[in-house]
């Protein structure tokens, strides 16, 4: 990727680029435009360093990567040769205890995602073998079965204490390290990659999202089949974040040739 780029689109995957059955095909085309233009596909998403980098060889992406939610970021130098790696958080292990003390002080079981057996997580997640073996290489977050809501407002009002947050997707939550987060991510990126005045365009659909979505230039958020998560509805009020007109891929499309043609043309 060249260091001089002047927009980079940063954008989550599940639920965003991709449908809940991970299908990605409705932005194919504009995925091929965008290589045209020499214009970075950043994905940025709560999805494993393994997982990412399988998706980037089905896809054709060549760009760095988010993962974990904004833990890590990953990428290779100019001939392709050796991959770089930036740390913000906390190991899975650090982190894993204390979810267990947050679930003591809260009463509720937390369950991290790669304590249940393999039919339960085919049953949350639709993956089988490889995948799940890819969703299970965790370095810097600890996903958990979401709790109903009330628990998790109290887990996030715990959080502080110990310094980590948490962080809701699609089909789970997430406890990462508080110095992490997806925005934090991309401005680590920047700074590795000495472009501080690339444009930042942004595009997710969840709760995890907010943090890229408030830190980005242009912000786009992608619906589901009933509208916009709740959490970013505010954005969309007051003007902030721009909302798709359609959900998943195809919406996620029809934005970034938007985008394409009224303001990087
Ligand atoms: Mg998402």
């Amino acid at each position: 990727m060249k260091n001089n780029s002047k927009y980079w689109i940063v954008t989550d995957l599940d639920g965003t680029l991709m449908d809940e059955n991970y299908d990605i095909s409705p932005a194919r085309k504009t995925l091929n435009l965008l290589a045209e233009l020499n214009i970075p596909v950043i994905p940025c998403t709560s999805k494993t360093a393994s997982e990412v980098r399988h998706f980037r060889n089905e896809n054709g992406l060549f760009d760095p990567f988010i993962v974990e939610n904004g833990a890590a970021v990953y990428g290779y130098d100019d001939n392709n040769s050796s991959e770089w790696e930036l740390i913000l958080g906390k190991s899975y292990n650090e982190l894993r205890i204390i979810l267990m003390n947050i679930s003591k002080t809260i009463n509720y079981k937390l369950t991290p995602l790669n304590d249940l057996n393999h039919h339960q997580i085919f049953e949350l997640t639709g993956l089988t073998d490889q995948g799940i073996k890819r969703a299970l290489d965790r370095q810097w977050s600890v996903p958990f079965l979401n709790p109903p809501e009330e628990i998790f407002e109290k887990v996030k009002l715990i959080c502080e204490l110990h310094s980590v947050h948490v962080f809701k997707g699609n089909r789970m939550s997430h406890l990462l390290s508080s110095n992490s987060h997806k925005g934090e991510a991309v401005n680590k990126l920047k700074l590795y990659l000495n472009n501080n005045e690339v444009k930042i365009i942004a595009l997710g659909d969840s709760q995890n999202d907010l943090p890229l979505l408030e830190y980005a230039d242009l912000s786009i958020v992608i619906p589901g089949k009933d509208g916009p998560n709740h959490y970013l509805k505010k954005g969309i009020d007051s003007g902030s974040f721009r909302l798709a007109d359609a959900p998943h891929a195809q919406g996620w499309s029809n934005s970034v040739e938007d985008v394409i043609n009224n303001i990087i043309a």
